[in-house]
């Protein structure tokens, strides 16, 4: 029963099936709801539509099911909650925190050059502000947030934040990052700004996801900030490696998770958790993780 005030998620992108890493990530944020007396729920994120799998929505579901991790609530799916997103987009623009910009890959990439080839990030380009004074009159593609301290105070914004694994986090924004996109080019909406309107309309209160998404949570936080939501709790788990050393992704070819042993399948997924399970069924196994899972938070939640 929901005692506290505890609200988790699992938000699956539905480009493919749930393979052994996001697994990992899903059971691990229903262990940590059930641990703490929590609700958990279920958000589909189809925002990027074009790289959506029709149907996958319903298979995770399934995946999740038939491993006994079912949601307190119905689950919510991305695609059908734009107005709330356009309507967080128009309140940040309002606010000037938001501004238009006309610049392409392309154009982003000679004015990088142009710098001297400084704003790199691994691999992904840092926006040089071009379009932060205007877009001379050039068509406008996407939306962008100032990663500055202020509107008009262009000083450095560092954000600190905690996590409860890998313990204290700090990253510059402005120049880790640098002014990203809140709607895109395309019209599609960024997962940035999805998540937070989401996690906060939800009233999330603890996110647990995989490790690869620790480096978005900056961007995160300062949604929550200039939106007014509350900043919830964060524990990233751990990447499971394929043989080749990489993360597993859905990129690189990672199976999807085989439902025809669930009991099997919910051990693997407990291992890079801490937890080797030995109970012979599923209920007792799930009954067992709850028991031992290790990342219990001191006193009432
Ligand atoms: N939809 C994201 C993904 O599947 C996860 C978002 C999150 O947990 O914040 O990578």
């Amino acid at each position: 029963a929901y005692v506290g005030r505890y609200v988790g998620r699992f938000a699956p992108s539905p480009t493919g099936l749930l393979h052994a890493g996001s697994l990992v990530a899903a059971l691990a944020s229903w262990l940590d709801a059930r641990a703490h007396g929590g609700r958990w729920l279920l958000r589909i994120e189809d925002v990027d539509l074009p790289r959506c799998v029709p149907g996958a929505d319903r298979l995770i579901l399934g995946q999740l099911a038939a491993l006994g991790l079912l949601p307190d609530e119905s689950p919510m799916w991305q695609s059908q909650r734009g107005a709330h997103y356009a309507q967080a987009l128009a309140r940040l623009e309002a606010e000037g925190w938001v501004y238009g910009c006309a610049c392409s890959r392309k154009d982003i990439a000679a004015a990088i050059a142009a710098a001297g080839g400084a704003l790199q990030r691994h691999g992904e380009l840092v926006y040089p502000s071009t379009c932060r004074a205007g877009t001379q009159g050039r068509p406008l593609r996407a939306w962008r947030l100032r990663s500055t301290a202020g509107r008009a105070d262009e000083r450095p914004l560092l954000i600190a934040w905690h996590d409860r694994r890998l313990g204290a986090q700090a990253q510059d924004l402005t120049h880790a990052v640098g002014d990203f996109v809140l709607k895109r080019a395309d019209g599609l909406w960024a997962y940035q700004l999805a998540v937070v309107v989401d996690d906060g309309e939800q009233g999330i209160s603890h996110v647990v996801r995989g490790e690869d998404l620790a480096d978005n949570t900056p961007r995160q936080i300062r949604l929550q900030q200039l939106l007014g939501y509350a900043r919830p709790a964060y524990l990233h788990t751990p990447l499971v490696l394929g043989a080749n050393g990489e993360k597993l992704s859905k990129q690189n070819g990672a199976l999807p998770v085989e439902l025809g042993d669930p009991l099997a399948a919910l051990k693997q997924a407990a291992l890079p958790l801490g937890l080797a399970l030995q109970a012979s069924s599923l209920p007792e196994a799930l009954a067992e993780a709850v028991a031992a899972w290790p990342y219990r938070l001191p006193g009432p939640v």
